[in-house]
C-alpha cells in the first residue's frame, strides 16, 4: 500500500493531569523550559490532503489554536477516559466553518462512553449549536480517512482494551501497560514508534520508562518517542539524557516527518 508523507505534531503529551498539576511545586512542575509543560496527550497527523487528531483531550480547544488547525478532516479516539475525551465539544468550531458534522472514529467502548458523555450531542431532538457528530464505528479492521491509511492496535490499560494506531511507517500507542505478541506484529517494521511512559516507578495501567523502553527494544523499532508523561518522570533535558539512542521524551509542539 502507498502511503503518503506525513507530519505529525504532538499537541500534548502529559499525563491526565497535565504539567504541571494544579498545585504541585514539584521542580518539574516549576520548571521553566517550555519542554517541561505538557497538556493531555494527543497528536495530530496530517497528509498533504488529510489533517486527523488523534483524541479530543480537555486542552483540545487551546491545542488547536496553538498549533493553529484551521482544517480538520476527522477525530480518531484510542479509549474513553476523560483525558482523551473531555475536549470534544470544541469541536463544534470546525462544525460551523466546514459546515459539516465532524467524523469520530471510534471502538465500541469508546462508543459507549461517548453516547454517555456526549448524550446531548446525538439526541434526537438536539439543542441548536451543539456539536455535529458523525460516528464512525471501527474495529480491528484495517481502515482509511482520505489518503491516510489507518491499522488498529489493540493494546491493554489494566483491563481495558485501548487502540494504538498504525500509520503507514509511524506507529502511536498511548495508555497501555502491555501488548499481545500478535499486535506487537503489527507494529514491527515501523521506523518511529510513539509509547506511553509514565514515570520511572510502577505503574498499574501505563507503561514505566524502563518497560516503555524495552517494548521499543523488542520491536528494534530505529525511532521512538515517549509520551503521557507525568511530573514525576523527571525533567525533560536530565531524563532525555538518560535514553538509549534513537529514543525520545516527546514535548508538546514536536514536530515528526514520517516517509
Ligand atoms: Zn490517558
Ligand atoms: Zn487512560
Amino acid at each position: 500500500m502507498q502511503h503518503p508523507p506525513l507530519k505529525i505534531t504532538f499537541l500534548g503529551t502529559g499525563t491526565s493531569t497535565g504539567i504541571p498539576m494544579i498545585g504541585c511545586h514539584c521542580a518539574v512542575c516549576t520548571s521553566t523550559d517550555g519542554r517541561d509543560k505538557r497538556l493531555r496527550t494527543s497528536i495530530l497527523v496530517e497528509s498533504a490532503t488529510t489533517t486527523i487528531v488523534v483524541d479530543t483531550t480537555p486542552d483540545f480547544r487551546y491545542q488547536m489554536l496553538r498549533a493553529k488547525v484551521e482544517k480538520l478532516d476527522a477525530v480518531l479516539f484510542t479509549h474513553p477516559h476523560k483525558d482523551h475525551i473531555a475536549g470534544l465539544d470544541d469541536v463544534r468550531a470546525f462544525n460551523f466553518f466546514q459546515h459539516r458534522a465532524m467524523p469520530i472514529y471510534a471502538n465500541d467502548l469508546t462508543t459507549e462512553g461517548l453516547l454517555r458523555e456526549f448524550g446531548y450531542a446525538f439526541a434526537q431532538k438536539r439543542y441548536p449549536g451543539v456539536p455535529n457528530l458523525d460516528l464512525k464505528p471501527i474495529t480491528l479492521e484495517p481502515f482509511a480517512i482520505g489518503d491516510i491509511f489507518i491499522t488498529p492496535i489493540l493494546v491493554w490499560h489494566l483491563k481495558m482494551p485501548v487502540f494504538g494506531f498504525r500509520f503507514g511507517p509511524f506507529t502511536y500507542i498511548t495508555d497501555a501497560n502491555r501488548i499481545d505478541d500478535s499486535e506487537l506484529d503489527k507494529i514491527r517494521g515501523s521506523k518511529t514508534v510513539v509509547l506511553n511512559a509514565l514515570r520511572k516507578e510502577d505503574h498499574i495501567s501505563h507503561f514505566t520508562l524502563g518497560e516503555a523502553i524495552k517494548t521499543v527494544q523488542g520491536l528494534a523499532a530505529p525511532t521512538a518517542y515517549f509520551t503521557h508523561i507525568s511530573h514525576q518522570l523527571g525533567l525533560h533535558h536530565v531524563t532525555e539524557k538518560e535514553l538509549p539512542a534513537g529514543m525520545h521524551l516527546a514535548y508538546d509542539g514536536l514536530v515528526v516527518h514520517v516517509a
